[in-house]
């Protein structure tokens, strides 16, 4: 039997990343198997899909390494409401499925509650379909439904608990429930790898799958990802959109490999693996069931660490969307002439062991590229005390004086002119530091000094000083 798996995204919002971790740990089951990855966008719930959410998934998951092209799919579950229906319509021919005119007004004026679930009213009734009529599925009285999941057992459910649930509504369309079921039927799908939130659904679509005659598949409900406040990831509330952490410049490689993190560890006491070795030991047994926390601090630290660790080169080149704004990457405060890729390279090396993040490379070059810096006042006021115009003058006249313009140079030059007043260099630095690159955090700043060249700095400087008259 070959495996298939699939995830099945609603394109209902940004890109989750819990989404992500389910859809990499479905690709990886695949992959282990011998198997098929089955991508369908479920998009039957017209009033809240949108195309740039498909988009959105597809270029998601291809930024993850689940390229287009190497799975089978994209299916759109929309274009199956034939197939939907038909099995709507032979679960009412065989009886395992009886229509309904309850409202839910009705329902809890008999039940005297709004949680007892239905109360199979119109079971006996012989409703024939009609319009308003919704179709409920006629669950078996006796027995046990167990749910095979590879992670978390054989959870079990009493049949006599599940409530005759919808599964079209009034106007005759199949609800999720069903959908999802017919499709992964029609679609050959032999294990569903999902989100834990929907183990409430799965004796309900396990029961469906019986009734349509198929053998179900086997399950996995992967660990609902919460917050620090052990709250579930919510969009509203957290930042949980992949592609906001891509604008924001994390690596896929390190994206991946900390969302694999998330309920499962690799061997040996490691988190920061190859992806090949994660390919190799992820075993869905292994994932523990219990609630995953997702760290973003922990994230950053380790994009951080996975930057570090690229070739400078390499370091380069994926700094460069962001040297240059490219799709919904916002573009630097530079014009893009004044970008000088030489004296870029220059620093990238000083950058790369700094970021932690892509994106915090703008505040850290931008000096370089724009023809004055962009001050930042805090800094401004801080640096700029008393003694701060006269450690500028005595810098410039240094400055000026310096045949040989390079880093080491420029140290002692600086040396000398804050010995001669009794300071400390760090505290020389400061507003040389701030007249030059508007901060006072960023790149050493004698390389930095030594790649905007002489005349520059010597122009920043005199400026700065203009303005503490
Ligand atoms: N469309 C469902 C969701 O996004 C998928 C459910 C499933 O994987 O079975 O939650």
């Amino acid at each position: 039997m070959t495996v298939r798996v699939r995830f099945a995204p609603s394109p209902t919002g940004m890109f989750h990343v819990g989404g992500a971790r389910s859809a990499l740990q479905n690709w990886i089951y695949a992959k282990q198997q011998g198997g098929v990855f089955v991508l369908r966008i479920e998009d039957t719930d017209a009033a809240r899909n949108k195309p740039e959410w498909t988009e959105g998934i597809l270029s998601a998951l291809d930024w993850i390494g689940i390229a287009r092209g190497s799975y089978e799919g994209p299916y759109f579950q929309s274009r199956y409401a034939g197939e939907h229906r038909a099995a709507a319509a032979r679960l009412y021919e065989s009886g395992r499925a009886y229509h309904c005119d309850c409202t839910r007004e009705s329902v809890q004026a008999r039940t005297g509650s709004q949680y007892t679930g239905y109360d199979g009213f119109c079971r006996d009734r012989g409703l024939t379909p009609g319009e308003g009529r919704a179709l409920r599925f006629r669950t078996p009285d006796e027995g046990e439904t167990v749910v095979v999941d590879l992670i978390r057992g054989e959870p079990t459910f009493e049949n006599r608990l599940i409530e005759d649930f919808v599964i079209a509504r009034g106007d005759g369309s199949p609800v999720f429930l069903l959908a999802n079921v017919v499709d992964d039927v029609t679609m050959g799908i032999t294990h569903v790898i999902r989100a834990e939130e929907h183990l409430p659904n799965t004796p309900k679509q396990q029961l469906l799958w019986d009734a349509l005659g198929v053998k179900p598949p086997l399950w996995a409900h992967v660990p609902v990802v919460v917050n620090e406040k052990r709250q579930k990831l919510s969009k509203r509330r957290d930042k949980v959109a992949l592609e906001a952490y891509r604008e924001e410049g994390y690596l896929a490689d390190a994206m991946r490999n900390y969302l694999m993190l998330l309920g499962w560890a690799p061997s040996g006491d490691r988190e920061i693996v190859p992806w090949s070795v994660i390919e190799e030991e992820f075993r869905l047994a292994d994932v523990n069931p219990s609630p995953a926390f997702f760290d973003e601090k922990k994230l950053r630290a380790f994009n951080g660490e996975y930057i570090r660790a690229l070739p400078v080169a390499e370091f380069i080149a994926a700094c460069q969307p962001w040297l240059t704004g490219a799709d919904t990457i916002a573009p630097p405060p530079w014009q893009p002439e004044e970008f000088d890729a030489e004296a870029f390279a220059a620093v990238a090396p000083l950058a790369q062991t700094r970021i932690a993040v892509l994106s915090e490379i703008v505040p850290n070059v931008d000096f370089l590229f724009l023809d004055s810096p962009l001050i930042d006042e805090a800094a401004w006021v801080k640096a700029m005390k008393e003694g701060a115009a006269e450690l500028l003058d005595a810098s410039v006249a240094a400055f000026e004086a310096l045949a040989s313009w390079d880093a080491v140079s420029i140290k002692s030059a600086l040396e000398a002119v804050g010995a001669q007043r009794g300071l400390r260099l760090g505290k020389a630095q400061a507003p040389v530091r701030v007249a030059v690159t508007g901060r006072s955090v960023g790149l050493p700043l004698f390389e930095s000094l030594e790649v905007l060249g002489q005349d520059r700095t010597l122009t920043r400087l005199r400026a700065a000083r203009l303005r503490l008259f």
